[in-house]
């Protein structure tokens, strides 16, 4: 479809830009108007330059490619010391409602106290990483191809074989060990693996398995566990959505129950939420690292050109979930994740380069999950190129949408139903 192309002068620099009425218009010389909509951001610029700053050193700490495995750097033993602290809590609650039955007298006290103690230890004891609520899983016998590629994939990078995919209609594609055998689960989200090519899917997959081969700090049991208790801790210690609207509404005088839970919220609460700042912080380093290795995996394995452009398909990832709300809402006929693919697919490189630069003025922030996807690309291209080890051509790619079809039609029914 050829579309008559406007051309426009750029008011900052007089540099010609094309104009295309789908998308922002912007000027590649000089960055005009790349952000058309900026987030609003109270964070002060001296602290915004030093975040940059690290997220640059720890690119190119990863640029000489000396960096092959996540390292137990300072920050990570940190963040492991930390754990094994905050489950030092629930232990020793557990353990002094024992002692305080065995060697407390009267009874009926260390029975109460030691009631006390235990309800502690259980309210505050380690979880297991549970799957969702909101995913649908595709058995094995029902997807044999797409197994078959994981299976594949694992068998290569080294690590265990996926024992259940899940799909959700999310814009993320997701790895995770589930359960306390943590059994490792692979998350696909509609929206995103719509708008991915072929060999663009190998790339994200094998990022994904990735993660397995490289266990980082998320993923390794001691935090994970921390995580789980400091989350109910969190939940216990935080005004609750209920008091909140009391208070603003002015309800009454506050009960002596709501004068104590305001007052542990105020103590404990911000106690529990100051220390899971702290675990955030020393486990950045090490999960950006632990990314960008993945990204390298990736690479290996789907080739490093299908690898760059699969990390910038992911710009798309928030209009891509877009599209297919609107597929579902007003139907046209197509399928709903076809008419995301066309959308995606139709989306110009121009628009794509906007985004990801806005990629660097947004999300160089060293709180993100992710490094910024431009640094996450230039990696994968300044390093020496490398050729795909396992091909997925579109025949079998169709094959695993074809399986994955009677899935995903539930999952869209779900979500259309939600809307
Ligand atoms: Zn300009
Ligand atoms: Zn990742």
């Amino acid at each position: 479809m050829q579309r008559a192309e406007e051309i426009t002068n750029c008011p900052e620099c007089g540099h010609q830009i094309r104009i295309d009425p789908r998308h922002v218009t912007w000027c590649d010389k000089c960055d005009w108007n790349v952000d058309p909509t900026p987030r609003e951001d109270h964070t002060p610029p001296w602290r915004l330059r030093l975040e940059h700053r690290l997220a640059e050193s720890l690119y190119r700490e990863l640029e000489t490619g000396s960096v092959h495995r996540p390292g137990w750097d300072a920050a990570r033993i940190g963040a492991h010391v930390l754990s094994a602290l905050i489950l030092l809590l629930p232990l020793i609650a557990f353990l002094a409602g024992v002692a305080l039955l065995v060697f407390y007298r009267p009874l009926w006290l260390s029975g109460m106290l030691a009631l006390l103690a235990f309800g502690v230890a259980f309210l505050f004891h380690p979880r297991a990483a549970q799957l969702p609520d909101d995913v649908q899983l595709v058995p094995r016998d029902q997807a044999p191809t797409l197994y078959a590629v994981l299976d594949e994939l694992a068998d290569a990078i080294g690590t265990r074989r996926v024992t259940t995919v899940v799909i959700s209609t999310e814009a993320n594609v997701w790895y995770q060990q589930i359960g306390w055998r943590f059994r490792p689960v692979v998350g696909i989200g509609l929206p995103l693996w719509a708008g991915l090519r072929p060999q663009e899917r190998i790339a994200i997959l094998a990022h994904e398995l990735g993660h397995g081969r490289h266990g980082d700090a998320r993923s390794s049991w001691l935090v994970g566990a921390a995580w789980s208790v400091l989350y109910e801790l969190k939940e216990t210690f935080t005004e609750q959505h209920g008091d909140r609207i009391r208070r603003e509404l002015g309800y009454g005088e506050p009960t002596g129950a709501t004068l104590i839970s305001r007052m542990l919220n105020a103590s404990i609460g911000v106690l529990v939420r100051g220390i899971a700042w702290l675990l955030e912080r020393l486990e950045l380093r090490g999960n950006q690292r632990a990314e960008y290795l993945a990204d390298r995996k990736a690479g290996e394995m789907a080739g490093s050109e299908a690898t760059a452009h699969a990390l910038e398909r992911l710009v798309l990832a928030g209009a891509s979930y877009r599209a297919l709300e609107r597929a579902l809402r007003f139907p046209t006929g197509i399928d709903p994740l076809e008419a995301v693919r066309r959308e995606v697919t139709e989306v110009p490189a121009r628009e794509i380069e906007r985004r990801l630069r806005v990629s660097r003025l947004r999300e160089a922030r060293t709180d993100a999950t992710h490094p910024p996807t431009y640094l996450r690309t230039r990696l994968i291209r300044t390093r020496p190129a490398t050729t795909a080890r396992l091909v997925l051509g579109i025949d079998r790619s169709r094959t695993i949408d074809q399986e994955l079809h009677p899935t995903a039609t539930k999952a869209l029914a779900e979500l259309r139903a939600g809307l």
